[in-house]
């Protein structure tokens, strides 16, 4: 039976922005708006868009690295939003988060052994006596050795420094941990390693991950089910073989369509999108997407799509567009 370890509703994160004498706010970025989510326990569920579309927003929001403005976060059976600084201080033990670039978020003047012996005193995991001990098992665990101690961050490569991001997040022995970009920064071989590490320690230790990504061949590696986000929504979200043998909405297949084939006798239509993605500080109206969307109509510009399913999707397979149906029988043509 699969348990949902994370619930999201109605999730917003719109962040303030100030202007004139008196500092009033006369505008605001609809980073996040309005989006629903779960993530079941031990899975993988990836949120991939492009830059701006929400994403790692919406993984610091479940942290409440910034406070969102509604919704509710329920882990574990627990509105997060409900606790305060202390309770959610102590919450941050059961989730973690491994960044895109972990110079910028570990202490560059900490050796291995402080930074790690640091994650677990805030968080009182262990008598201090035992904890080289299992800093030594941390770092056995991601691949690093012994020896590496006592080094400092600017003494590892960037794959090595990965691991150290990921051996701090399992210093405190999370149910949950968010990937926001973790492996964009490595080279392509490195990147698998990192990839395979993870995959490995869900496999042993039960972690759930929430993983955030633009590169749609990481995140067809790592996931079990993927959600689309664009400019703030969820425009569609399923099984991962689903999302890429079966995608329903248009940006979607634009996305897919971007990413190159290995056979070069198959030919792949690309479909290029017009414009760039619009501000969030004024979206567009209805569906988000219409001022860019090869299939608008009026109707898009004015009523939202809401995210359905139909007869040709499986599984947990949904998607947010008016004319799925006419776009898939052919009814509905591109107006290029
Ligand atoms: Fe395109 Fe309209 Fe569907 Fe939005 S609702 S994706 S604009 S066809």
């Amino acid at each position: 039976m699969t348990t949902k370890l994370l619930e999201v509703n109605n999730l917003k994160q719109y962040f303030p922005i100030k202007g004139g004498v008196f500092g009033r706010t006369v505008n605001q970025v609809k980073a996040v708006d309005d989006i629903t989510f779960h993530v079941n326990e031990g899975e993988t569920l990836s949120i991939v868009g492009e830059s701006g579309c929400g994403k790692s927003t919406t993984g610091r929001a479940v942290l409440r690295l910034d406070d969102p403005t509604s919704g509710e976060i329920n882990f574990d059976g627990e509105n997060l939003l409900q606790l305060n600084k202390r309770q959610m201080r102590e919450k941050r033990k059961d989730l973690q988060i491994i960044f895109q670039d972990p110079y910028a978020s570990i202490n560059p003047r900490q050796t291995v052994r402080q930074v790690l012996e640091e994650a677990m005193a805030i968080q009182n995991v262990l008598p201090k006596s035992e904890r080289l001990d299992k800093i030594l098992e941390l770092l056995d665990i991601v691949g690093l050795g012994p020896h590496q101690l006592d080094r400092f961050p600017h003494e590892f490569s960037g794959g090595q420094r990965q691991r150290v991001g990921i051996a701090r997040a399992l210093a405190v022995d999370p149910k949950f941990i968010i990937c926001d970009e973790s492996v964009s920064a490595l080279d392509v071989s490195i990147q698998a390693q990192i990839l395979n590490l993870l995959k490995q320690l869900q496999r042993e230790y039960h972690l759930t991950y929430l993983f955030i990504a633009h590169d749609l061949g990481v995140v067809r590696h790592i996931s079990d089910r993927v959600a689309v986000m664009y400019l703030g929504n969820i425009v569609e979200i399923g099984e991962k073989q689903e999302i890429f043998d079966n995608p329903k909405h248009p940006y979607t297949k634009s996305l897919l369509s971007a990413i190159p084939v290995p056979e070069p006798d198959r030919k792949q239509e690309r479909i290029v999108l017009k414009g760039d993605v619009p501000s969030p500080i004024d979206p567009p109206s209805g569906c988000r997407f219409h001022t860019r969307c090869p299939f608008a109509t009026e109707k898009c510009k004015n009523e939202v799509p809401k995210l359905r399913k139909t007869e040709t999707m499986t599984g947990t397979h949904q998607a947010a567009c008016h004319y799925i149906e006419d776009i898939e029988s052919g009814r509905k043509q591109p107006n290029y």
